[in-house]
Formats: structure tokens, sequence, C-alpha cells
């Protein structure tokens, strides 16, 4: 399904989103690969041979058009458009401050926003494309202590569903993703409500799934050609 696709997806340099470059890769995708850090993304492209890096931060809004240009300029066309790259907050609602408000909204609902925007006119123009979103179960549900990120998860919901609804029939998959606990660096890069690091330690996420795993589900679902993804122990049926 994805072989010699053009696949770009960003926080590719570690948990979900390196996950699904590896399965990509090994399906024969033609990956564009980004992350925040070059640092971090180097060695996954030095690795995953034949792909394209593009390291910058999803919340240089006025960058992205450029970077939208160099990342098409990569293969001459961009088929599968993976949102994945975000972060999350670990403070009390009330002690969270509105910049941290700001940056997670900006990272994970404004960011793949603004990114589906810019992609999608050349997936018209190419008649087809895939666009997928990594939202979490925190945009099905609130969570304590994640006010920030289940705001902005929900978003992604409202904003990817409505457009589903409006480039089906024109040949674009809209497919929003919602997992529940993945052992990842997510947890350990969590935000304070001031703005510094939580560092939490690794094991926050004990009884996650593995990236791969998740990956592998997420992938399956695609191919059955579903398009809301919910893969959360226990809670799968119970929300769909
Ligand atoms: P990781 O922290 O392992 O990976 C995050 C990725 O996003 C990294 O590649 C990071 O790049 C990149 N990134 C972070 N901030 C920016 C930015 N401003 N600009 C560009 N890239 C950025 O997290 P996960 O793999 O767990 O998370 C991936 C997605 O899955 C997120 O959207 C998350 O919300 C979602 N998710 C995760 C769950 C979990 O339990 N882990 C559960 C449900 C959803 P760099 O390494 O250079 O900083």
């Amino acid at each position: 399904m994805f072989e010699n696709k053009v696949v770009w997806i960003t926080g590719a340099s570690s948990g979900i989103g390196l996950a699904f470059a590896e399965a990509l890769h090994n399906q024969g995708a033609k990956l564009i690969l980004s992350a925040l850090t070059e640092d971090e993304l180097t060695p996954v492209v030095e690795r995953l041979s034949g792909s394209f890096p593009l390291a910058f931060d999803v919340s240089d809004f006025d960058a992205l058009p450029g970077l939208v240009e160099l990342a098409l300029g990569a293969f001459g066309r961009i088929d599968v458009l993976v949102n994945n790259a975000g972060i999350v907050q670990r403070s009390l609602a009330t002690e969270t401050s509105l910049d941290v408000y700001r940056k997670v909204v900006d990272v994970d609902l404004m960011a793949p926003i603004s990114l589906t925007q810019l992609v999608l006119p050349h997936m018209l123009e190419q008649g087809q494309g895939r666009i997928v979103v990594m939202s979490s179960v925190a945009g099905k549900i609130g969570s304590p202590l994640r006010s920030a990120y289940c705001a902005a998860k929900h978003g992604l919901f409202g904003y990817f569903d409505s457009l589903r609804a409006e480039v089906l029939h024109k040949g674009i998959a809209v497919h929003t993703v919602a997992p529940g606990a993945v052992k990842t660096n997510l947890a350990h890069n969590a935000l304070r409500g001031t703005g510094e690091r939580y560092g939490v330690p690794d094991d926050f996420t004990e009884g996650g799934y593995l990236p791969e795993y998740l990956v592998e589900q997420v992938l399956k679902r695609i191919q059955q050609g579903k398009y809301e993804i919910i893969i959360a122990r226990g809670l799968e049926r119970k929300m769909q």
C-alpha cells in the first residue's frame, strides 16, 4: 500500500514517529523525515537509507510555506502526510500559564492544521492523497493535569473530522488516530505549567503499548479503510 509512496512524517526522530518511519521504510515508501532537533534526526535518516531529512519547528508558522516547498522538492510530490509531532503538558489547569497553553496548542493543533492546509492543494491537484493525524484518547476524554494537551487533541478531531467530509470524494483520505499510553519520551519531555521540562521518570508510561505495536495496528486499520482509529485498551469499543 505504501510502496513507492512519498510519505512525510513529522516527529520522526523518536517514539511513534520513528516507528512509523521504520515500518514504512520496510514497506518501500520514500520518506521525508522531520523533527525539531537535527541531532536527533540525523542518525535516523542515516539508518533509513534514501530518506530526506527536514528538521524544523512545526510551530514556526512563517517558515512553513518554504519548508513545504522543500518537502515537495525532495521527491517531486507528497502522497501521505503524517502529522505526528507533539508535546504534552503536565500541570493543574489553573497553574498553567497562557504561554504554555499557546505553545501546546501551536505544536499539537495549529501546526497539523497549517501543514495540512499547505500540503492539501498539491494532493488535490494530484487527485489523491492521505493525511494521518496523531490525536490521542486525550482528544476524546478529558484528563487531569493535561488540560492544554486535551484541548489541542480534542481540536484535532474537530478539524480533521470536518476536513474528511469535505475531501473524501476528491480522493483524499483523512485518518484521525487516538492511541492510549505508548512507551515513548513524551511524558519525560512534558512541560510544567511554567514552561520548564517536567522530567518524569522514563517508566511513566509503564503498561503502555510499544510504539512498534501501535504503528502495526494503525497501519492495519488504514489498510482496512478505517478513518477513525482508536487503539486504547478497554476504551476502544466504548468510544467508537
Ligand atoms: P516523543 O516525545 O517520543 O516524540 C515527539 C516527536 O515530536 C520528536 O520527534 C520531537 O522532535 C518532535 N517534536 C516535538 N516538538 C516539536 C516541534 N516544536 N517541532 C517539530 N517537531 C517537534 O513522543 P511520542 O512519540 O509519544 O508522540 C508522538 C505523537 O503521538 C504526539 O502527537 C503525541 O501527542 C501522540 N500520542 C502519544 C501518546 C503516548 O503515550 N506516547 C499517546 C497518544 C498520542 P525532537 O526529538 O527533535 O524534539
